[in-house]
Parts: C-alpha cells; structure tokens; sequence
C-alpha cells in the first residue's frame, strides 16, 4: 500500500482578521443554511468562534495503518484498499445492505454498511477508499462492520489518523461538522492573532495559538494533542483569573454605601427570631455586619450546605439595611424559589419589634396595575425589600436607595446578571456599588476556592441546625428495586411524598427528557397506577415547570418523577423519600443536593441509591455518600475521583462559560492561578501596549465587568 498521507498544514497567513469575524453567524460560512444554524445552536454552537473552540468528545485512534493480511479481530485500524466488487441488497427485515469487497495486495477483505443506500453511487469499483475501524468476524471471516469510510486523498479527515469524534445532534452527522470544523479551523486558524503575549507563552511553554487550534482538531499525535490541550485550558484559565481579579480591583475601589448599624438594632433582629442562631451562623453574621460597616463594597460568598440556614443570615442583613435607611433586593433563580423565600422573610420579620418592613414579591408572574406599582414603590423607596427572579434586573426596575444586593443559589445565575443586579445600586447623590452577598448551597473544595472564588470574601456556615435528623441513605442493588417501590408506596400511604430521579443522558437532554417521559409513564402505569404522579424534565417550559412544583408542593402528587432539574433549592417538608435511579453517573456532590431535597419536615427521610452498574469504583463512590453527610467531604472526594473539570465547567460552578474546564487538572490551574497574579500586579489596568490583545480578550470574556466602575 502507498505509505499514508502526510498531514498537510497550510501555510501560515499573517495574522490580519479583526477578531469581530469571530462573532459571525455562523450561516456566513458555506453550507451552512438556517435550518442547520438552528441545530447546531442545541450544541452551543452559534458563532464562527464557538466552531472554533468546539472540542471533540475523543478522539478515534486510525493511526494504526495495516495491510489486510495482518488484520486481527477486534483491533481498531485503518487499511488503504481498492473496491474489487460492490453489492446491494436487502435483508429480510428490510434493511438495505452495501456491501464492498477490498483488496490491497496483501489480501482481501469484505465491509458491509446498513441502511446506507446511497452508498452505492459514493463507492465504486476500482477506487481507492480508506476505511478505519473495528476488525469484526462474520462466519469466521475477518470484516468490517459500518466503518468509517473516505477516498484517498491528500489529507484524510474520517480515517487513517487520530480523528476527531464530536457531540452531535439530531440532523448533524459526524461527517459533515468534521468537514465544516476543518474548514473553518484551516481558514481561521492561521488569521487569529494570538492574545497570549510571548512572555507569558515562552515561560509556560505554550503553543502558539494556531497551532493549538488545528492540533486539537486534527491532532497530528497525541503529544500535540496534550500540548494543544494544556495551551488552550491554561489560556482559558488565565483569562478568567485576570477577569476575576479586574474585578476584585474595581470593586474595591469603587465607592460604596455607608451603612450606620448599631448593635441593638442586630440585637433586637436576632432576639425576635423563632429560634437561636447556630455559632456558624453567627460568625457569618459577624462578618457581613463588618463589611457593612465598612465604606468598601461588601463581596461575600456565604456557602453553606442545604437546610444549614443562610436565608435568615441575609434576612438579618436586610434587616440592618432597613433599619439604616436603605433597601434591598433578594434574587432567586425560579419563581418558586422566590415564593419561598418572600413567605420566608414575613416569618422571619414576624416579630421584629422596629417599624415592620416594606417586602414585595417581583417575578414573572406579576403584571398589570401590581407591577406597576411595585417598580413605583422600588423608585420612591416605599418598598424596603424586594424579593424577586429575574424580572428584577429588568430594564424598568429602578431602585431609589438599594444597598444590599442578596443572590441565592448564585451558580444559576450567569456573571452577567449577577453584575446587572449590582448595577441597580445608587441613590439621588449618585451610583454607587451596593454591598453583594451570593449564597450557594453548592460546596467547592477549599483547594477550588481560591480559583472560583479568588474576587470574594467566602464565610462557610458548616454547622447544622439542632435537632436536624440525618437523612438515612442506602445503595440499593437493581434486584431489589421492587422492595425500594414497595418502601416508597408504604410511605406515600402513610401521607408522604417521593421524588424519583431518572438516570443522567449524556448525550442530550432531548433523550434524557424521552427517557424521562418514558420512565414516568411506566412507573404510573404499572408500578403505581393508583398513585398520583408528576413529572418534570428540562425540556418543559419554565412555567410548566414552575406549575409541577406548585402542585407538588401544594400535596397534590405524591411522586415526582424528575430529571436533574430538580435540583434547585425548593422546600417540600412533606417530601420524605428521595430516590436516585441510575446514581452511579452523577457527580457526588450532586447526589448529596438530591437528598437534600428530603429531609426539611419532622419526619424520618430516606435517600435510596439505585446503582445500575456497580463497578468497584462506582461502589466506593457511593459508599461516601452513605457513610457521610458533609457537602464538603463529598465534594473533596469527586474532586479526587473525578478531577477538577467536574466543578470548573458545569453550572455547580456558577461559570458555565468554562468550556475549556474539562481539559485542566489541579497542578495546571495552580500554574495558572500563580501566573495570573504575577501577571496582574505587574500590569494592573492591562495597559502595556503588549497587553492590548490580551486586555481585550479579558473583556470580552468578561463583558460588563469594567461597566461596574
Ligand atoms: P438554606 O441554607 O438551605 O437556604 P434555609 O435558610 O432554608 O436553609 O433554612 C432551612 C430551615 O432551617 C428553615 O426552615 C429555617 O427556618 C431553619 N433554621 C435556620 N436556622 C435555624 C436555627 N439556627 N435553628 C433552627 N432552625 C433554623
Ligand atoms: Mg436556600
């Protein structure tokens, strides 16, 4: 056979491209129409540059190039041959059959495709085809099966190289993105000028730009492959850092609002309340009330575990504000949430001795005369504190005094609303940055804390409060789901509820929700066909979503069948059950949120793990969740067992943005971390004309963070 193609790179263009091409649609390149543009967008995809940074899931290994008398079952390789023969055929279950016989000299050997008719005009005799792939045996002959198939050409791009395996969607096949990625890395590439100034590239030992690109496409080898991987995760990285640490300057040089705050005042708040504050939140509080006094912004993290009691911690800072003459603003991620949280708050000032607060209720859902009147009060100052969704960075929101800025489960929230709730700040003297609190029940690993967290002050309520009963956990082997159902009825008749949570899908959350739907209808037709039954997946809209909830909450269904999305921070005190099909695919920390689901009444809760699979490792795993009820614990652990990437790029991080995240290990962010700080005290405001290109990535990556100034 003639040796394998040399890979080809074009030669280099100097770089000329405003970056602004990056942001093209991508129906500006060949072959793209708005049909595809819509499915590509399920995959993230939306401009040229997110082609660009658009990485492959694996990477299949056809370097192995073989003559056909050496083939050996079940190695992957490829083989260069000639088509001898081709047929079709139909099966008799109806199926189309294309079959080629091939030869290189050495020998012969037969591939069979299904369902691919049209493959009988692509592949004819007496071409030159590549076919990469498994080596699998019919009637005791080596064959192959469906496999990856191209002419022979200069440059192969499906077979006889490490090939690229992309996520893909319905109507986008692998064939098509690896050729539209190709081409779009092959033309931009070589034009993108590389922000990564020379310093900081020569003393890292990082590849350059372009090459990083191409190579982590069309890797030539896997050193190139890891090479290209480690320049494009450190970049990623280094400019978040820069990001996170831009802010952390502005704001503490930005103006704040002196809060007056006297002691009795916090006295009389705490006093009122229906129980005692645990030692961890009183530190908490400790802290905040510093940073109130303080003239600069507060910026603090308040972390805490599920049911470990931050709403009364930032009750009691909105408390403070009103008593000094200012207002608040308290954002939750569903309308729900908010719901919660406002009938929350009622309680919490129930017997608060001052003048009773003003507290309104912002969401969606609020329309007509009531909106109105709501941004009226917001305005004049009439309304103290606000608790609301998103409707409250809306544009006609406008604040007349509002100092504190409270986000709960912040990780939902994008930096960009985060920074637009901050923006709301000021009074008739003038703008200034409000005091920030974010809560999150979702641990970090200390180790992760100063990379996530680098621009905050972190204050950790990591005590529960009394007479909290454990939720009691159990890994539950397949064969005895049966029992689990019975467990579950026995508790739904003794006037309780369940969640059901169905197994993670991967691959898209159009399968998942099928799955889901699926599951749902064979729980409620056979297992549970008496029992009143509701289902929630991420497909629904928002306020089919929101509308399940209620109802569940409301008792008026006893099982919730659930994909992931159950997951955010709701209430059910009735709930007493939470069961996880499928566990050993999630994350443990997540798992740990589930059973936090449960567990908020009088009553005794159960968290039932069903493993599918049980790997020894899976099993280790999830022995952790049983033995230990610690967010932190757990959450060290999947950093350990499952690395970094699990925190960095998913929405537990609250930088969903990261999408280099899964390429980076701790040693590498560490580097980073120490680089990004050298780099900032040297060049704070990013002004060396050296920096330009990198002062502009920073921003891009971070719009509006400079605005906040
Ligand atoms: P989370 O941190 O998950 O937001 P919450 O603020 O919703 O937790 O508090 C969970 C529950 O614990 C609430 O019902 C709250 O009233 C109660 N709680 C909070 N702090 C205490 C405490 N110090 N003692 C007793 N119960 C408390
Ligand atoms: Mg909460």
């Amino acid at each position: 056979p003639p040796p394998p193609p040399p890979a080809r790179q074009p030669a280099a263009r100097p770089p000329v491209a405003e970056p602004a091409g990056l942001q093209a649609p991508l129906t500006t390149l060949r072959g793209v129409g708005p049909q595809q543009a819509q499915r590509l967008a399920r995959l993230g995809l939306s401009t040229v540059g997110d082609l660009l940074y658009f990485l492959p899931r694996r990477y299949d290994d056809f370097s192995n190039l073989k003559t056909i008398n050496r083939l050996e079952y079940g190695e992957e390789v490829t083989i260069i041959a000639t088509v001898v023969r081709t047929e079709v055929r139909q099966t008799r279950g109806g199926t189309g059959l294309f079959k080629a016989v091939l030869t290189d000299q050495s020998g012969y050997v037969e591939a069979t495709w299904f369902n691919q008719p049209y493959l009988e005009e692509r592949i004819r005799r007496g071409q030159q085809i590549v076919v990469s792939g498994k080596v699998d045996e019919y009637l005791g002959r080596l064959c192959f099966t469906s496999p990856e198939w191209e002419p022979l050409q200069r440059e192969q791009l499906h077979t006889a190289r490490l090939v690229p395996v992309y996520p893909l969607t319905a109507g986008i096949n692998g064939r098509w993105l690896r050729q539209l990625v190709k081409r779009t890395v092959d033309f931009w590439a070589g034009r993108l000028p590389d922000h990564l100034p020379d310093s900081v590239r020569q003393e890292h030992d990082l590849l350059p730009l372009d090459v990083a690109l191409r190579q982590v496409h069309y890797p030539d080898n896997r050193e190139q492959l890891e090479a290209s991987r480690r320049r494009l995760a450190f970049d990623e990285m280094f400019v978040f850092q820069l990001g996170l640490l831009r802010q952390r300057h502005v704001w503490r040089s930005a103006p704040g609002r002196l809060l007056t705050i006297d002691d009795e005042t916090l006295q009389a708040f705490v006093l009122s309340l229906p129980f005692a504050l645990t030692g961890a939140q009183q530190r908490a509080l400790a802290a905040i009330v510093a940073d109130l006094r303080s003239e600069r912004p507060m910026n603090r993290l308040l972390q805490g575990d599920v049911g470990s009691g931050k709403t009364v911690v930032a009750a009691a800072a909105m408390a403070l504000t009103m008593a000094a003459g200012a207002q608040s603003a308290l954002m939750a991620p569903t309308e729900i949430l908010a719901e919660q949280h406002y009938h929350t708050l009622q309680r919490l000032f129930a017997q608060w001795p001052g003048r009773p607060p003003v507290i309104r209720l912002l969401t969606g859902s609020v329309l007509g005369a009531e909106r109105e009147e709501i941004y009226a009060g917001l305005a004049d100052g009439s309304i103290d504190i606000v608790v609301g969704t998103h409707a409250l960075i809306q544009e006609p929101v406008t604040f007349r005094d509002m100092a504190l800025a409270v986000i709960d489960e912040q990780h939902r929230f994008g930096v960009v609303q985060r920074l637009a709730l901050r923006q709301k700040g000021g009074n008739a003297d003038g703008p200034y940055t409000p005091h920030m609190l974010v809560m999150t029940a979702t641990p970090i690993p200390r180790s992760l804390q100063l990379t996530l967290w680098g621009h905050l002050d972190v204050s950790v309520i990591d005590e529960m409060p009394p007479g909290r009963q454990p939720v009691e956990t159990r890994v539950i082997p397949p064969r005895a789901r049966e029992r689990a159902y019975a467990f579950l009825r026995a508790q739904v008749e003794g006037g309780r509820q369940a969640f059901i949570i169905c197994p993670l899908v991967e691959e898209s959350d159009k399968i998942e929700a099928r799955s889901a739907v699926e599951e749902y209808e064979r729980l409620q037709k056979v297992i549970f066909p008496d029992l009143r039954l509701g289902l929630l997946h991420g497909r629904m809209k928002p306020s089919e979503k929101e509308a399940t909830m209620a109802a569940f909450a409301a008792g008026e269904l006893d099982i919730l069948v659930a994909t992931s999305v159950v997951e955010v921070g709701i209430d059910v005190p009735n709930a007493t059950v939470m069961m996880v099909e499928g566990a050993e695919r999630f994350g443990l920390s997540q798992l740990h949120q589930f059973r936090g689901r449960v567990g908020r009444g009088e009553h005794p809760s159960y968290c039932l793990l069903v493993s599918d699979s049980p790997s020894p490792e899976a099993e280790e795993r999830l022995a952790v969740v049983e033995a230990t009820t610690d967010g932190f614990v757990l959450a060290q652990k999947d950093l350990e067992m499952r690395g970094p990437g699990e925190f960095l790029g998913t929405q537990q991080s609250g930088f969903p943005e990261l999408k280099m995240a899964s390429l980076t290990n701790m040693r590498l962010l560490e580097e980073v971390r120490e680089a990004a700080f050298r780099f900032f005290e040297s060049d704070p405001e990013l002004s060396d004309p050296a920096h330009q290109l990198l002062a502009r990535r920073v921003q891009e990556v971070w719009q509006g963070v400079g605005e906040v100034s």
